[in-house]
């Protein structure tokens, strides 16, 4: 199959719009990471998505739609959801609700919940409404690979694999949706995004962490969210991640590790002039721009051959929770706190 990649605009949102009702696979910009999208209700399509990422079939995917009138015959939205849809959609909140019959199985992977958000980027939102249907789609990565935050790097692991990518530009988060279980008297963040758990709480009252956003799964727990239980983000290098403060961070960096053996240093822009000459690439300087720019710099350390990372962190709290959360995926959690 040929993948055509064409920039956003009327004419190839129409294409788009076509495939998608006619059971292929696009992928699309979002203001989190591009989507490999395809028609919610449509079996045989959703199944094409499972397939061109090479997903295990127990990891559900979210249904994207352009605005809360499009749930109801998707799902039951409670009054704690509603009133967070009306503070965060269009945005990067997912919410699990009870799923009615018309959306299939293999969208859920069997669950009787279904993963809905509604997206805050102008290409997601006109792609919907021109298709006219809820659109089923996860992260534009072959599996285990880091989420795509730009048309090429959906290229990268699609090409030959779906028929079109819209380009839409480097996405604005560069980290997936907040995942939300909504179902208890007070929600939960399965997985932290750039909505964060204090600013669910300003309006739910409350809201709770799923324990494992920040250790692996123990043997026998169950997965809240089945994405957790699979092997994510990670780059082919092997990545170590230091938090703390910056003078520490550095010295442990520098003192125990030689990085002219093929290694690569990860770290804050203010803090890269003290590693020299060192291999370095920058993570920005806040956790807002960490999370914009992690999953391109794995990319690009595949690209250049990283025989190991050493990444410099954040406290893994608030709005570093999003990029931490990743950041301790790609390490296999070998975080170490100075
Ligand atoms: P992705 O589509 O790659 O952003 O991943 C979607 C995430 O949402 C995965 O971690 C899924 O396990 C999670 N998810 C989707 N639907 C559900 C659901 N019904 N219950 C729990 N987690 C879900
Ligand atoms: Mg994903």
């Amino acid at each position: 199959m040929q993948t055509i990649c064409h920039p956003a605009g009327d004419e190839s949102l129409k294409q788009a719009a076509a495939l998608l009702q006619a059971g292929q696979v696009v992928a699309f910009p979002t203001e989190t990471v591009y989507g490999l999208g395809a028609n919610a209700l449509d079996e045989h399509a959703v199944r094409a998505i499972f397939a061109a990422k090479e997903r295990p079939a127990d990891n559900p995917l979210i249904v994207h739609v352009a605005d809360k009138n499009q749930l109801t015959e998707l799902c039951q939205v409670t009054e704690t959801a509603e009133k967070l849809m009306d503070a965060f959609w269009p945005g990067p909140l997912t919410l699990l609700l009870k799923k009615k019959d018309i959306v299939p199985d293999v969208t859920t992977a069997g669950l009787d919940t279904v993963a809905v958000r509604c997206p805050n980027h102008p290409v997601a939102l006109q792609l919907i409404r021109e298709s006219g249907l809820p659109i089923a789609a996860p992260s534009a990565n072959r599996s285990g690979r880091p989420s795509p935050t730009s048309a090429a790097h959906v290229y990268e692991d699609m090409q030959g694999r779906i028929p079109m990518i819209l380009e839409g530009g480097s996405c604005r988060v560069g980290v997936e949706s907040t995942v939300l279980d909504v179902s208890g008297d007070v929600p939960c963040v399965l997985r932290p995004g750039a909505i964060t758990r204090e600013m669910i709480a300003q309006i739910a009252g409350d809201c709770t962490l799923a324990p494992s956003i920040m250790r692996p799964l123990q043997a026998g727990e169950h997965a809240p969210s089945p994405g957790m239980k699979h092997r994510h983000y990670a780059p082919k290098a092997k990545m170590t991640v230091f938090t703390g403060e910056d003078e520490k961070v550095i010295e442990a960096i520098i003192a125990r590790y030689d990085v002219s053996e093929g290694g690569w240093i990860l770290a804050q822009t203010h803090c890269l002039p003290a590693f020299g000459s060192r291999r370095c690439l920058s993570l920005g300087d806040s956790p807002r721009e960490g999370a914009q720019l992690l999953f391109q710099r794995l990319r690009e350390l595949d690209e250049k051959g990283a025989a190991f990372i050493l990444a410099q962190g954040w406290e893994a709290e608030g709005e570093a929770l999003a990029v931490m959360n990743r950041m301790a995926r790609a390490s296999a959690f070998d975080i170490v706190p100075m």
